[in-house]
């Protein structure tokens, strides 16, 4: 077991397969010449299986691969698979491009639940935010998951001024369809150019929503960040996750790995544990993953708290979230 000094017990790694993505979006990927990992700095794929095999041993029991678009990855199919045989549940984080070329392979991966992003329902606006002309092919991709029987949760990164005004849409869009839609607070990363005023609070989101819908609080499982919502006779639910006004920290049971097999013990932490020199140095990791999750901080990686309002983008050491791993 992973326990930390807060007595955090954690069972739940994220892998990121990649710092490359197909998309743009502006709140994760820096403008100026981005450069990508070169492969060799990349986690290969039989050190994924082999790492995530060690935190595996170490008690984690739900795995979740992300990026960068982990779907980009040549040799996602092969990951998927091998990761999928240790005893896990098994998710993905995806911008949704390209599910339609790996049913096959989450259908045999016994994958249950998907998150894909999408801030927008208006074509035109995604274009904008993604830098690529994509939308269609998402939306047919997040409706082929459904009848897949696959369970769609939509990522929504809600904004001031980007998407405020389509919240009722999205509310709206559950009424028929299966979908968890999780609008997310606007998070600072490196490069992201996050100002406080561009965050849509919790509180903002469920007063726009109260305007047409009535709705319920849906009981939380432990570890939940999101708080979730249902209005009744909806098909679908939805759920906000308040990291900028109301942090989960208490309950934190994640860990990440970056593409390039550095550990992060949470999101905003700025120190890094290199599990992939080790690995390569035929070093024991296990004690450095322990390590990690000893030195984790009480909450926010230790470089923020109280009131997001007061705090500047720029006193925080990170790197930027495409290259950490959403
Ligand atoms: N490419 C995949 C995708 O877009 O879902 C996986 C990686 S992406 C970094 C993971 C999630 O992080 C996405 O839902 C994305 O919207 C979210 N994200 C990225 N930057 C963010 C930010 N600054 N604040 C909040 N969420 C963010
Ligand atoms: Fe790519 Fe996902 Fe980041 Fe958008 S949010 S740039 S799709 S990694």
């Amino acid at each position: 077991m992973l326990t930390d000094k807060y007595n955090r017990t954690h069972n739940y790694l994220r892998i990121s397969l990649t710092d490359n993505c197909n998309l743009r979006c502006f709140y994760c990927m820096p403008e100026e010449d981005y450069k990508f990992a070169p492969s060799s700095k990349l986690m290969q794929a039989d050190e994924i299986e082999a790492i995530a095999g060690t935190f595996v041993k170490l008690g984690v029991n739900k795995i979740r691969l992300t990026g960068g678009e982990p779907l980009v990855r040549k040799d996602a199919d092969k990951i998927i698979r091998s990761v999928a045989k240790f005893p896990v549940t098994l998710t993905l984080t995806t911008n949704g491009t390209r599910l339609h070329e790996f049913t096959g392979v989450l259908r045999d991966a016994n994958i249950k639940s998907i998150n894909v992003s999408l801030d927008t329902l208006d074509p035109e606006k995604f274009n904008l935010i993604t830098r690529r002309n994509n939308f269609e092919r998402v939306w047919q991709n997040i409706h082929l998951l459904i009848e897949e029987g696959i369970h769609v949760k939509v990522n929504v990164v809600a904004m001031k001024g980007l998407n405020d005004n389509e919240i009722l849409d999205f509310i709206k869009w559950t009424k028929d369809t299966p979908v968890h839609v999780r609008f997310i607070e606007f998070m600072p990363f490196s490069g992201n150019k996050w100002t406080s005023n561009k965050v849509l609070t919790w509180q903002q989101i469920l007063q726009i929503i109260e305007t047409e819908y009535s709705f319920l609080p849906l009981r939380g499982e432990a570890n939940d960040t999101a708080k979730k919502y249902i209005v009744p006779g909806h098909a679908g639910t939805f759920a906000i996750i308040s990291t900028m006004t109301s942090p989960f920290c208490s309950t934190c049971n994640r860990m990440r790995l970056t593409a390039d097999g550095k550990m992060k013990n949470c999101l905003f932490s700025k120190d890094e544990m290199d599990l992939l020199t080790a690995f390569r140095a035929g070093e024991d990791i296990e004690m450095l993953i322990r390590q990690s999750v000893s030195n984790k901080a009480k909450e926010l990686g230790g470089q923020f708290s109280g009131n997001f309002e007061d705090l500047h983008s720029e006193e925080i050491e990170n790197r930027s979230m495409i290259a950490i791993g959403g």
